[in-house]
């Protein structure tokens, strides 16, 4: 199965149809790997892709201040779009179709240093520069920062050799993201999130005091790149996530 990352993810609701509200969702591995992964976002990425104005509180005019400072006031291009589209995030700011933030994959040390070579500087071996061909930060030294670094992939990384033996698709997914893939999860309606098998059906049938099944549906949703943007907005601003996101509100 390659290519996962372009794959719509889906996961079952729940729903209390008398109550209009998603009880639970039951969801795979995936689903709660992207909805973890929320965590590892830098607020500055948030506002981004959610915009000032979906922001509660005041962080979006923070935001919105950096966008409008005139360049005269900002020290350089770079610390702007730190601020802007800071780099991080799980894989690089990739989480779902989430559009990705800018972030380098290379870097370029000077190409003065060589192992066994005593005419290089400390900074020759350590500095790296994000412009190939940046002139090297020891002034007493000519060289130019044109050798190329490469940032691995830290999640395909030796140790991760024993989900990739497994030969199966799900053990390329075993190796990737934040839970264990054999088990489904649980998730509340406010993204309390739990392994299924801890969690009997009926105990928690009775902790919303359902006494009419038949009051109850199984709906089945899909978790594109809308939902993902609508889930985040919801998860920051309300105790019934999947209820607000996936539910046609009546009047
Ligand atoms: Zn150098």
């Amino acid at each position: 199965m390659a290519g996962a990352s372009n794959t719509t993810l889906s996961m079952k609701l729940l729903v209390d149809t008398k109550a209009a509200r998603v009880l639970y969702a039951e969801a795979s591995k995936d689903v709660v790997d992207f909805l973890f992964s929320l965590l590892t976002l830098p607020v500055g990425t948030v506002v981004k892709i959610l915009g000032n104005d979906a922001m509660v509180g005041s962080i979006g005019n923070l935001y919105g201040s950096v966008e409008k400072l005139d360049e005269t006031y900002v020290r350089s291009a770079d610390a702007k779009g730190a601020l802007l589209a800071p780099a991080g995030g799980y894989d690089g700011g990739k989480l779902l179709q989430l559009p990705e933030a800018a972030q380098p994959t290379e870097f370029y040390r000077c190409s003065a240093y060589f192992v066994g070579c005593s005419r290089y500087y400390t900074e020759c071996a350590t500095d790296l520069s994000k412009v190939s061909g940046t002139r090297c930060l020891n002034n007493s030294c000519s060289g130019t920062m044109t050798t190329k670094m490469i940032i691995v992939d830290s999640s395909r990384a030796a140790s991760g050799g024993e989900a990739a033996a497994a030969g199966q698709s799900s053990g390329h997914a075993a190796g990737k993201g934040f839970v264990q893939g054999v088990v489904t999860y649980t998730v509340m309606d406010d993204l309390k999130v739990a392994p299924m098998s801890t969690i009997s059906g009926i105990t928690l049938l009775s902790t919303f005091g359902i006494t009419d099944i038949g009051m109850l549906q199984e709906k089945t949703v899909k978790l594109g790149y809308e939902e993902g943007l609508k889930i985040l907005k919801a998860s920051l601003q309300s105790k019934t996530v999947f209820t607000d996101v996936f539910l046609v509100k009546k009047k």
